[in-house]
C-alpha cells in the first residue's frame, strides 16, 4: 500500500509525484505510455519546434535586406518530421524523468497501459499490475476531441501531423483556437494552402479583441482562408480530387476540396479511461470535478492538470500539481486559484496575454483605462523589420493596478511575462512606466504603453504656473512619426 499513487506522467503527474515525495510520502507513479505527457511528446514541444522551423523559413526572406546572399531554403518535410521526433527525444533525455523521479524515491511504472480504479483504494493497469494507495492524485490529462459527423473518421488531429510523410498541398483545419491557429500558421508558412474554420465570429475567441482581430487579419493577408462564424461541419467525403469538407455558412451549405482535414475542436479530460465510478469520483465531460483544494468528490482522491479542465497549460498543471500534492500529503488546507497566468501561442505573429481582456475588464470596472502602442513605435521592431504588432495595457482607474496586458507581435509571450511579474508584485502602472527597460528591445513597449496610461490617468507632476497636458506623449525616445 503506497501513501500516494499518481496516475499520469505529464507535467502535472511528474510534479505532483516529486512534491509528494519531497514532503515525505511513499509515492508511486503510473503512466500508460512514455513519461513527458502531451507537453513533451504531442503538444508544446513539437508545436514549438515546427513554429521555429516556420520562423527560420520566414527569416530567410529577409536575407537580401540585410546584405546576405543566399538561396531561399527548400522544405524537406520528411526530414523536418524526423527532426521533430529527435527533438522530442532530446527533451526527454535532457529531463531524464525516470532517473530524476527515482532519485527522489518515486517508484515509476511507465508503459504499463491504462490504469483504472477497481475499488476506492485500488487500481489495475491494462497489463494486470495492481496498486493500492491511501490517496491518489489523478493527472491523466486530456485528448483531442473528434467531432462526429458523416466521414469524420477521414479527419486527423494534431497528433497525426507529426507522422505525416509529406506536406499536404491543401488542408482544412476545423477549430480556430490555440492549436488550430498554430497549425494553420506553420502549415501555411511551409507552403500548404490552408482553410481555417471557426464557429465563433473570430479566431482565438477567448483572447482579447486586439489579438483575435489582428490574428485573423494577418492570417488572411498571408493567404490563409479564414472562415469564421460557420454553422458547423456537415460531412467529409472522399473524391478523386481529395477530401470534400461540407460546412454550413449563413444557412448555405458550402464545400472545399483539400488533401487533409485536421480537427482542433477541443480538449476533453481523460476521466473516462480511469473507471472513476469504482472510486466514487464525479466527473463531467471527461473532467474530474474538484473543490478549491483540488479534491474530488472522494475526499482521498485529488486531481491536477488538464483533467480538472480549469486552465489547460503546462505552468498551470505544475501549479495545481504542487497544491494537490501538498493538500494530499499535509491535509487539504491550501486553496488554488489561477490569478495571473501569462499564456499565448506560437503563431506568426506570436501572441501573449495576461489578466483580464478589455471586454471583461470593462464589465468589472467600466472606467478602467486602456491604451495601445503599435510595434512601429519601437526602434527594435524597425531594426529587425518586424513592425507589425500591438501592445495593449488595461489599468484600474481607481487603484492604478494592472488588470491585463495583450500583445501580438515579435516575442509577445516574453513581453507579457514582465507584466505578469508586475501584477504579481502588485505594481502600480506608474512603477511599470518608470522601469528602465533595456534598449533596443521589444519588451520596452511595456514602458511606452505604461507611460501612455500614466498620461491618460493625469498623474503627471505639474506646477501651478505650467499646468498643461497639451502635448502628451512628447517625452518618448522611441516613437513613430506616422
Ligand atoms: C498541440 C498542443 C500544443 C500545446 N502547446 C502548449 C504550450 O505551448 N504551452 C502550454 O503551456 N501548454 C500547451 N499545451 C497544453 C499542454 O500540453 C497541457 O496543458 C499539459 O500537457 C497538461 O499536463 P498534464 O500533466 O495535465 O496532462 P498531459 O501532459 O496530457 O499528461 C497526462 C498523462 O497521463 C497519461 N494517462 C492518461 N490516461 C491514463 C491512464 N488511464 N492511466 C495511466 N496514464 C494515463 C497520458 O499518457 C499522459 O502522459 C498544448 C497542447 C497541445 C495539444
Amino acid at each position: 500500500m503506497h501513501d500516494i499513487l499518481v496516475i499520469g506522467g505529464g507535467p502535472a503527474g511528474v510534479t505532483a509525484a516529486l512534491r509528494a515525495s519531497e514532503l515525505g510520502a511513499d509515492v508511486a507513479l503510473v503512466e500508460r505510455g512514455r513519461l513527458g505527457g502531451t507537453c513533451t511528446n504531442d503538444g508544446c514541444v513539437p508545436t514549438r519546434f515546427l513554429a521555429h522551423a516556420a520562423r527560420l523559413a520566414r527569416e530567410a526572406e529577409q536575407f537580401a535586406d540585410y546584405g546576405l546572399v543566399a538561396e531561399l531554403p527548400q522544405l524537406d518535410f520528411a526530414r523536418l518530421m524526423n527532426r521533430t521526433q529527435n527533438k522530442i527525444k532530446e527533451i526527454n533525455d535532457k529531463k531524464g524523468l525516470v532517473e530524476h523521479l527515482e532519485e527522489f524515491g518515486v517508484k515509476v511504472f511507465s508503459g504499463v497501459g491504462e490504469t483504472r480504479f477497481v475499488s476506492p483504494t485500488a487500481c489495475e493497469t491494462a497489463g494486470g499490475m495492481t496498486f493500492e494507495a491511501e490517496k491518489f492524485i489523478l493527472c491523466a490529462g486530456g485528448y483531442a476531441r473528434r467531432l462526429t459527423f458523416p466521414g469524420s473518421d477521414l479527419a486527423q488531429t494534431h497528433s497525426d501531423v507529426w507522422s505525416l510523410d509529406k506536406l499536404p498541398k491543401s488542408v482544412a483545419i476545423v477549430g480556430g483556437a490555440a492549436t488550430g491557429c498554430q497549425l494553420a500558421s506553420v502549415l501555411a508558412a511551409f507552403g500548404s494552402n490552408v482553410w481555417l474554420f471557426e464557429i465563433a465570429p473570430h479566431l482565438l475567441s477567448m483572447e482579447d479583441s486586439l489579438i483575435s482581430e489582428t490574428i485573423g487579419d494577418t492570417f488572411s493577408q498571408r493567404g490563409i482562408e479564414v472562415i469564421t462564424g460557420i454553422g458547423g461541419v456537415e460531412k467529409i467525403e472522399e473524391s478523386d480530387q481529395g477530401l470534400i469538407l461540407w460546412y454550413k455558412l449563413q444557412d448555405q451549405v458550402k464545400q472545399v476540396t483539400v488533401d487533409a482535414v485536421i480537427m482542433a475542436t477541443g480538449w476533453p479530460g481523460n476521466a473516462d479511461s480511469l473507471n472513476l465510478e469504482a472510486a466514487g469520483v464525479q466527473n463531467e465531460r471527461g473532467y474530474v470535478l474538484v473543490d478549491e483544494y483540488l479534491r474530488s468528490s472522494a475526499s482521498h482522491i485529488f486531481a491536477a492538470g488538464d483533467i480538472t479542465g480549469r486552465m489547460m497549460l503546462v505552468q498551470s498543471a505544475g501549479y495545481e500539481a504542487r497544491i494537490a500534492a501538498e493538500n494530499a500529503v499535509l491535509g487539504a488546507g491550501q486553496p488554488f486559484t489561477h490569478k495571473i497566468v501569462p499564456h499565448g501561442g506560437f503563431t506568426d505573429p506570436e501572441y501573449g496575454s495576461v489578466g483580464l481582456t478589455e471586454e471583461r475588464a470593462k464589465v468589472l470596472e467600466p472606467d478602467c483605462v486602456v491604451a495601445e502602442v503599435p510595434y512601429a513605435a519601437l526602434d527594435r521592431a524597425i531594426i529587425d523589420d518586424r513592425p507589425e504588432g500591438y501592445c495593449k495595457l488595461i489599468v484600474s482607474q481607481e487603484t492604478h493596478r494592472i488588470l491585463g496586458a495583450h500583445v501580438i507581435g515579435e516575442q509577445a509571450l516574453e513581453i507579457v511575462q514582465l507584466v505578469g511579474a508586475g501584477m504579481a508584485a502588485d505594481m502600480w502602472v506608474e512603477h511599470l512606466a518608470e522601469l528602465e527597460l533595456a534598449y533596443p528591445t521589444y519588451t520596452a513597449i511595456i514602458g511606452l504603453v505604461a507611460r501612455k496610461i500614466v498620461h491618460q490617468l493625469g498623474v503627471m507632476p505639474l506646477s501651478t504656473q505650467w499646468r498643461s497636458l497639451d502635448k502628451p506623449y512628447a517625452a518618448e525616445w522611441e516613437r513613430s512619426a506616422s
